[in-house]
């Protein structure tokens, strides 16, 4: 059954999206890696060489020029998941904030997964599940910042959050749910070594919330155990 399912995950070279690529094509899962130097990305390639049902193209998520490419050339195929996964985290604090790195910011947090959802809706709309996943974070919830600072990765968050809010009401009449995903404080390179758990914990997670989503639940934010995150 898993076999007939299509999911598609931006930055699956490495962190999160390169265990989601595993774990998803370990289930038979017919996975659409997306990394935007496939000619590096050694540890995804070699995943893809014992899973034959992974496939790796390139897509540099804020060249918008490529990911109108990608969902052209893809056109005949239906995505049943899109996991909005890729994302930066540029330092910045009250007196060292800078500014190209803040649009850059936007561009790949923000307006992105806004990008490639739109791209991607008609192959969404084609699928059985219909579901579109984006990683964003707790440190984009407004509600929860206690402890400040971090302006570029927190707006950009936010932003992002507030995006997949509109979409989830906007791509309804199509059938497709969407959800805003916090994975947790994991172990990767962005995470860093002290974070609380590991990849393949949060992506255990994640995937659980993604298999409950449907448009009953659609237009939540929640993070990898389960729990609704404050807006
Ligand atoms: P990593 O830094 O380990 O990996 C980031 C991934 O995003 C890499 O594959 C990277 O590719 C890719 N990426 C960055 N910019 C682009 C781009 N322009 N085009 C294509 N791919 C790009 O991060 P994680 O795996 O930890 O994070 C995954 C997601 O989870 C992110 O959205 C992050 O914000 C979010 N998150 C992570 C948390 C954590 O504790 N780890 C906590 C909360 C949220 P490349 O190798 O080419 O740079």
């Amino acid at each position: 059954m898993s076999e007939n399912y299509h999911i598609l995950i931006t930055g699956a070279n490495r962190g999160l999206g390169l265990e989601f690529a595993k774990q998803y094509a370990q289930d038979g899962w017919q996975v659409i890696a997306c990394c935007r130097a496939p000619q590096h990305a050694t540890a995804l390639q070699a995943l893809a060489k014992s899973h034959s049902n992974i496939q790796v193209f390139a897509l540099d998520v804020a060249d918008f020029a490529q990911i109108d490419a990608l969902a052209q050339q893809l056109k005949n195929s239906k995505i049943d998941v899109l996991i909005n996964n890729a994302g930066i985290y540029p330092d910045s604090s009250t007196d060292l904030v800078n500014t190209d790195d803040w649009l850059d910011a936007f561009t790949v947090n923000s307006i992105s997964p806004y990008k490639i959802a739109n791209a991607f809706k008609p192959h969404i709309a084609k699928s059985n599940l219909k579901k579109i996943a984006t990683l964003t974070s707790k440190m984009g919830s407004i509600d929860d910042n206690s402890s400040g600072g971090s302006y570029i990765y927190r707006s950009s968050k936010a932003a992002a959050n507030m995006v997949m809010k509109s979409l989830s009401i906007d791509l309804q009449p199509l059938g497709i749910s969407v959800v805003t995903l916090h994975p947790g404080w994991v172990q990767t390179d962005m995470g860093g070594d002290n974070a609380l758990i590991n990849a393949k914990t949060s992506v255990t997670g994640m995937r659980r919330v993604i298999d409950h989503l449907n448009l009953a639940t659609t237009g939540r934010f929640i993070a990898y155990d389960g729990q609704p995150i404050p807006w």
